[in-house]
């Protein structure tokens, strides 16, 4: 299996426009973030969890040309608003499917009423979707293998992870409960969030991501949805426990 980090940053990405941060005025590559996403490729196939702003720009850094679906961890806009740029992959490909919780799919049909749109009142080159409910406790079969939500809580928003086999990708967790992280058991890589130092109410800080690896104890950890309080990528890695590591754009992992 084929990670690619599309994006790592936190809502705003980094630079954050007009902000005089020296992270975001940093030169180091590492330190530029796109919005939270990644491609996950295993055999043939190859899914996008997560849709947000940085979609476009996100396909095209990574040259990809063909999508099997998104999974949407939840609905905040640094997750969704690049919806409308799957057009290229849908005139290709037909209606591309999509996997989200209900109220997800509901939020999603109000904001890209046009994409849901049938038949013959759909507008000529609007995007069309096959939508997927993902229910809790019930894994997602994506060819031969069982995709496992893992439901966390974003404050007091449900989300959901998704456990990939040997990798898992939990993103804008707050908080975890011990049936979720039994789910968790055995993997080899876990993807979590980290935006920053200082706590946050509806994200864990970099103490609070490294006790939750603590927990899950997978061989290595990647932090994500990072925000440029939380320092120079280079200074920040070199204080991470063995086998912790920031991830920046464009790194690819084996699992
Ligand atoms: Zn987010």
């Amino acid at each position: 299996m084929k990670i690619t980090f599309l994006g790592t940053g936190t809502s705003q990405g980094i630079p954050v426009i007009g902000s005089d941060h020296p992270v975001c005025l940093s030169k180091d590559p590492k330190d530029n973030r796109l919005r939270v996403s990644v491609l996950v490729e295993w055999d043939e196939y190859s899914y996008v969890v997560d849709c947000g702003p940085d979609f476009r720009q996100q396909m095209l850094r990574a040259g990809v040309s063909h999508i099997d679906g998104i999974l949407f961890t939840h609905e905040h806009a640094d997750h969704t608003m690049g919806l409308d740029d799957i057009r290229p992959f849908f005139f290709r490909q037909g209606d591309i499917p999509i996997y989200a919780h209900e109220r997800v799919l509901g939020e999603l049909k109000q904001r890209f009423p046009y994409i849901f749109v049938n038949g013959k009142d759909k507008y000529p080159g609007a995007p069309g979707v096959q939508s997927f409910e993902v229910i809790n406790n019930r894994p997602i079969s994506l060819g031969k293998l069982k995709v496992v939500p893992i439901d966390v809580m974003h404050n007091r928003l449900q989300v959901f992870g998704y456990r990939f086999g040997d990798f898992a990708y939990l993103t804008d967790v707050k908080t975890i409960n011990e049936r979720e992280i039994r789910k968790l058991a055995g993997i080899k890589v876990l993807v979590v969030n980290a935006l920053r130092m200082e706590p946050h109410p509806s994200h864990l800080n970099l103490e609070e991501a490294l006790e939750l690896i603590a927990r899950i104890a997978p061989e290595r950890a990647y932090l994500t949805h990072i925000s440029h309080l939380l320092g120079f990528h280079e200074e920040v890695e070199k204080k991470l426990p063995e086998g912790v590591f920031l991830a920046y754009d464009d790194l690819q992992i084996e699992v």
